[in-house]
């Protein structure tokens, strides 16, 4: 790549902020000689147009020997910021390209059928006479002709040995601080009825650990295959037997890829095993999935660069992932929105710990009374960590008769009823789970937010367990501060633009005392400004000043699934930025 290009490759017309030093720094840190550079860039720094500027610098054909690697990748985990990437003008030469059902066949009686399911993939040598213009193929053969194709980071891992997505000079790897936790999640094998097509085929062991679970895997490969043979030898499929071969196929590859690894005595991996005893199902997870990095991103590229406001430690994130650090460059850009737009406050009712749950949780229903009522006027949401602390707190608030300004979701409607809650103009609370990430909540769409727990990872997890065996504490508080930072950069995401974070878990001071080494100087901040703001006395009736119900309009009223005609919506309700971040297509 040709790092001195950066500057004509930046596609703005203008800088904003810190992008021109930001450029500057990059292109120090890519003269280094280093293989891989890691850019901590927070909200409002235009990490896409640095991207693009990066991706530009690439080696062109022009430039190449014929067994250069030209081009450039841009991926991202979350398919919200691929969603703005499409639709950014900008940034209109970097090529999208998504998973097969992401796009419908063409054949009459089929333009409902995603690709994956369509006639070619459902009958053995179908020849499809239009496969030049469909959508997948089209789109999948102009991005791996295009100098920059942009895609899913699932998608990318899935096209690794690929022949349209060989080797590129460059891969940028925007919103890059959570690739040890994807990969670790794609490398993760569910064993259970509904993951495994032959289960009633199989008799599944008692699996004490990974030896035991590898045998298994040996035998479930050879029932997987005799059964795909088959489907794969049939003239033509159900849509429901080209599901069954699909998930055969990727079954017998994930298991295979786990024997072969935990066979390598080179192998960085460490594989751990859930099972509850014979007949039950069995996960088996990786810890630092380094083979399975090298396979499905390393080897795709000469270098690398990770965008990110919350990669904290550079050690850290590179023993996570597989990098030398002494490969690797950190590079630092500063915040550009005044740390007083950005407040946090010390509001917190206790600890969240399990143990202190019970005490806890009431007195953080009743702070949340309160800031209704502080916040009459305004949307707010709620961070509640779990769906068991977000069901109690709707339950109190229910009891304090507050439910007509609270929203809360389920697993099943949990898009939906963030559509309703953006779109609405109602100063409604939404008690969210897990949304601490990849969520746009500019000006008016939130201009609070409470943090009920701290986040630590999951003890009961394995993988969490076994790297707490291993002492690795430094890395349990920097995942947990990563999610704050996160959370807290939601409310906010212009210099122009203010959110109030309310911290409620008492815990949540800990960790930013046992962390403080690992902030950003920006967030770091945030947290010397920390203070304790006057509320008003609990009232559930001034909480309910600001509810739609409470000046006798007709309209919305119920907690979950309420309506909310009574004011006008101000934005496209399926054009939410949450829509499918979690999405592995
Ligand atoms: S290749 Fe042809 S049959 Fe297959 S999805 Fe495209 S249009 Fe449909």
């Amino acid at each position: 790549m040709d790092p001195a290009r950066l500057t004509a490759e930046f596609p703005a017309p203008s800088y904003r902020g810190t992008q021109q030093r930001a450029l500057g720094k990059i292109g120090e840190a890519l003269e280094s000689d280093n293989d891989v550079v890691l850019v901590r860039a927070p909200t409002g720094s235009g990490k896409s147009l640095l991207a693009r500027a990066i991706a530009g610098c690439a080696r062109q054909p022009d430039e190449a020997d014929p067994q250069d690697a030209i081009g450039a990748y841009y991926t991202t985990p979350q398919v919200s910021q691929l969603d703005d990437v499409a639709a950014d003008p900008l940034l209109s030469d970097l090529q999208v390209i998504r998973g097969k059902r992401n796009y419908s066949c063409l054949l009459p009686g089929e333009t409902d059928t995603p690709v994956d399911r369509a006639p070619c993939a459902r009958e053995s040598g179908f020849d499809c006479s239009i496969r030049h213009r469909c959508p997948y193929f089209s789109d999948r053969a102009i991005a791996s002709n295009r100098s920059i194709a942009a895609m899913t980071l699932a998608y990318f891992m899935q096209t690794a040995g690929s022949e349209s997505f060989g080797r590129r000079d460059v891969v940028v790897i925007d919103e890059a601080h959570g690739l040890a936790e994807w990969a670790e999640m794609y490398a993760t094998i569910d064993l259970r009825p509904s993951t495994v097509p032959v289960w009633d085929e199989i008799t599944v062991p008692e699996i004490d650990g990974p030896e035991a679970a590898a045998r298994f895997a040996d035998r479930l490969v050879d029932v997987c295959t005799r059964r795909k043979d088959t489907l794969v030898g049939a003239e033509e499929l159900s849509i429901a037997e080209v599901t069954e071969r699909d998930r055969l196929q990727e079954l017998i590859s994930n298991l295979k890829w786990f024997v072969s690894d935990y066979r390598d005595p080179a192998s960085a991996s460490t594989w751990v095993v859930d099972s509850a005893g014979e007949g039950s199902p069995v996960t088996i997870k990786p810890l630092a999935p380094e083979r399975y990095l090298n396979h499905t991103v390393w080897e795709r590229g000469n270098t690398f660069v990770l965008l990110s406001a919350t990669i904290l430690d550079k050690e850290g994130f590179c023993r996570g992932v597989g990098l030398d650090p002494a490969k690797t460059a950190l590079v630092d850009i500063s915040h550009t929105f005044p740390v007083e737009n950005r407040p946090l406050y010390d509001v917190t009712q206790g600890k969240m710990t399990y143990e202190h749950r019970d005490d806890t949780i009431p007195e953080v229903a009743r702070l949340l009374v309160r800031l209704l009522a502080k916040h009459d006027d305004e949307k707010g949401i709620v961070h509640a960590h779990s769906y068991a602390i977000a069901e109690r707190l709707a339950d109190r608030l229910r009891e304090f008769g507050v439910d007509g300004r609270i929203r809360t979701h389920d697993s099943d409607d949990r898009d939906a009823q963030l559509s309703s809650w953006l779109a609405t103009d109602d100063p409604e609370l939404f008690v969210s789970v897990k949304m601490e990430e990849a969520l746009d909540l500019a000006g008016d769409r939130a201009r609070w937010q409470v943090l009920c727990k701290a986040p630590y990872p999951n003890t009961r997890d394995s993988r969490v367990a076994r790297r707490l065996e291993d002492g690795q504490w430094g890395w349990y508080y920097r995942t947990a501060l990563k999610t704050v930072i996160q959370a807290c950069g939601r409310v906010v995401r212009s210099p122009d633009d203010f959110g109030r974070t309310y911290l409620a878990d008492s815990s949540l001071l800990d960790l930013f005392g046992r962390s403080r080494g690992a902030m950003p100087d920006w967030f770091a901040a945030q947290v010397d400004r920390m203070s304790s703001p006057e509320l008003p006395a609990f009232d559930p009736d001034a909480a309910n000043a600001g509810s739609a119900d409470s000046s006798g309009g007709s309209g919305g009223s119920n907690q979950s699934g309420r309506q909310t005609g009574r004011r006008s919506s101000r934005s496209n309700p399926d054009d939410h930025p949450l829509a499918d971040v979690w999405g592995t297509d």
